[in-house]
This record gives structure tokens, C-alpha cells and sequence, in this order.
């Protein structure tokens, strides 16, 4: 099979011919039909995440197709559609696991990161970690609702836990894969959205107004109500400041990204008054069940650009450089 595969982070992906994998007991082979490309990925690639199996092919966003079922496999048979996230498997035994924290598992071990990913024509995934997906969504629109998707929908869930009252109005910065797919439900969901983008992006700006937000604007800008909750998923450290200026007394802030830069120091009295800063990381199998079910009843546009596995380097780059409105999504 034809893979991109990272061999060295700071390198370019390359192109390889790779043996096909056999699916080993409990695990499913996967002919891949989708890949999103996300902004880990990039983390990864760059080695801002610095423990990767190498060599690797990344990508944790899969849609595929069941073509071989390993041992002890009844769940899935030849011929269904899957999804294949980032949390690829967990023990099942630690402190985390045992007390319904799958996400922190201490071994757990992630899709596209310590597992190979669907940047490939093939790939293997264990059964008890895919989710069926929604008839409505092609394999191209259902990519991004595999990690855009679930770690949207888990930084949603986790502010509505936060704060403790039902939400009314959230503000989205960084306005991409995860935002825009987030934006829809909560608008469906009654809230009004605020959403935040670079300075100056007023074709983002457009984006986010088209989705339903109430409001657009630059990230530094304050909105003209304060917010219950502002949602991060830029890797951008001095968000968490300007997101707590706009933030409500009792307030939170969720941090969406796997990695992000160095938040500044700031006055404490930008955290008093109860607001709270929390972060997001990985998911539990719930969110994916709950989100993609959502999905089903909400019908969330996805809107993707498509590059064959051959440009799987100009994806990352495009994606780097800011240059995707929506989700990159890699077609084998
Ligand atoms: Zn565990
Ligand atoms: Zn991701």
C-alpha cells in the first residue's frame, strides 16, 4: 500500500510503498477512504509533540471501509463504514481508566501518533475504538467530524460543565476545522456565537457570520456582550488573556489544543470573580457516541478542501499557513 510517512520530524512527509498490515485480534483492516487532515498533525510533524512512533504515518481523522476482520471481531463486518479517531486504545486497568477517564489513560495510545494513522491507502484500527458514522455525511464531509468534531463537541461539553448554568453565549477563537463545525451546533443549540479569528481575516469573519454567528472579529477585539465561555482551538498562548477579558463573572475558558504557545503573565484580577481556565485533552469513546449522534439529527455542514495522499505535504503546509477555510481532507 502507498502511505505518507513521517520519518523524521522537521521532514517532509515522503511517499513509501509499505507492506499491508493484518488485522491482529480485536482489530479491523480499514481501506481508507478519508483522511482529515488536522492541526496536530502539524504538532507532530513539526515535533512540538515530541514522543511520535517513528517511522509514522500520521492522520486520526479516518473514514473507512472494513475490508478484513481479525480474531474475536463481532461488532463490524466486511463492507462497513467507519471512523477511526485519535484515541486509537486505552488499558482499561489505571487510576484514569478505572474511574471513567479513559481520555487520561496512562498507556493509552493514539491514532496517527503512536499508532499509524490513515495517511495510506490502508490501515488497522481496534474494533472497540471506531464509531459508525451518519448516512448523511460523504466520506470527504465526514472527515473533519472525527476530531474537529469530537474535540469541539468535548470542549462544549466540558464549558457547559464548567460553568454549571446552561450556556447562552459562547465566543469560538481560532475559526477552522473545529470552530466551524462547533459554531452550527451551538447555534442549533439556541446559543449565540461569537467568533474570534486573526486580526484582519475578514474572509474568515464572512465564514463564521455565513455559519450563523452573531458576531465577528478580530481576536484582540472585545465582543459587545461578555461571554459565558470562550472557546479556544488556536495554539496561540496569549488567547487564554484576551479570552478572559471577555469572559463573564463565573466564566471559563477551555483550551481545545493539544499544544499551544506560552500563556503571558496577566493580572490576577482577570481570573477573579470565579472564572475559571481548563483544558481539553483527547476524548473519551462518549464523545464521539454523543457527538456523531448529534451529527446525524443536526445536519452540520462540513466544509472541506480534498487533496490526493501525493499532497499530503502541501495540505500540512496550506494548513500551517492559515490558506483552508474548513478542514483539509486527504483521498487516497
Ligand atoms: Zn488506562
Ligand atoms: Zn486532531
Amino acid at each position: 500500500m502507498r502511505a505518507a510517512v513521517l520519518e523524521r520530524p522537521g521532514e517532509p512527509l515522503q511517499l513509501r510503498k509499505l507492506p499491508l498490515a493484518t488485522p491482529g485480534a480485536g482489530q479491523v483492516l480499514l481501506r481508507v477512504r478519508a483522511c482529515g487532515v488536522c492541526r496536530t498533525d502539524l504538532h507532530i510533524a513539526d515535533g512540538e509533540l515530541t514522543e511520535p512512533k517513528l517511522p509514522l504515518v500520521l492522520g486520526h481523522e479516518i473514514v473507512g471501509e472494513v475490508v478484513g476482520v481479525g480474531e474475536g471481531v463481532n461488532t463490524l463486518a466486511e463492507g462497513d463504514r467507519v471512523g477511526v479517531p485519535w484515541l486509537g486504545w486505552t488499558c482499561g486497568a489505571c487510576r484514569y481508566c478505572k474511574r471513567g477517564q479513559e481520555n487520561l489513560c496512562a498507556r493509552a495510545r493514539f491514532t496517527g501518533y503512536t499508532l499509524d494513522g490513515g495517511f495510506a491507502e490502508y490501515t488497522v484500527a481496534d474494533a472497540r475504538y471506531v464509531f459508525p458514522l451518519p448516512d448523511a455525511y460523504g466520506d470527504v464531509a465526514a472527515a473533519p467530524l472525527l476530531c474537529a468534531g469530537l474535540i469541539g463537541y468535548r470542549t462544549y461539553r466540558l464549558a457547559q460543565e464548567a460553568v454549571g448554568y446552561p450556556l447562552r453565549r459562547i465566543g469560538l477563537y481560532g475559526f477552522g476545522a473545529a470552530a466551524h463545525l462547533l459554531c452550527q451546533l451551538a447555534v442549533a443549540d439556541g446559543l449565540e456565537v461569537y467568533a474570534f479569528t486573526r486580526e484582519g481575516d475578514t474572509a474568515g469573519q464572512a465564514f463564521a457570520l455565513r455559519l450563523g454567528a452573531v458576531w465577528a472579529g478580530g481576536s484582540t477585539e472585545r465582543p459587545p456582550e461578555t461571554l459565558d465561555a470562550a472557546l479556544l482551538f488556536a495554539p496561540v498562548g496569549p488567547l487564554i488573556v484576551e479570552a478572559l477579558k471577555s469572559v463573564d463573572k463565573g466564566g471559563a475558558v477551555v483550551s481545545g489544543g493539544i499544544h499551544m504557545s506560552d500563556v503571558p503573565a496577566f493580572p490576577y484580577r482577570l481570573l477573579w470573580e470565579e472564572r475559571m481556565i481548563c483544558s481539553v485533552a483527547n476524548l473519551e469513546r462518549r464523545d464521539g457516541d454523543e457527538f456523531l449522534a448529534r451529527a446525524s439529527d443536526v445536519p452540520i455542514e462540513t466544509v472541506t478542501t480534498a487533496y490526493a495522499l501525493e499532497e499530503a505535504n502541501k495540505a500540512l503546509s496550506d494548513l500551517r499557513e492559515g490558506r483552508i477555510e474548513g478542514a483539509a481532507v486527504l483521498v487516497p
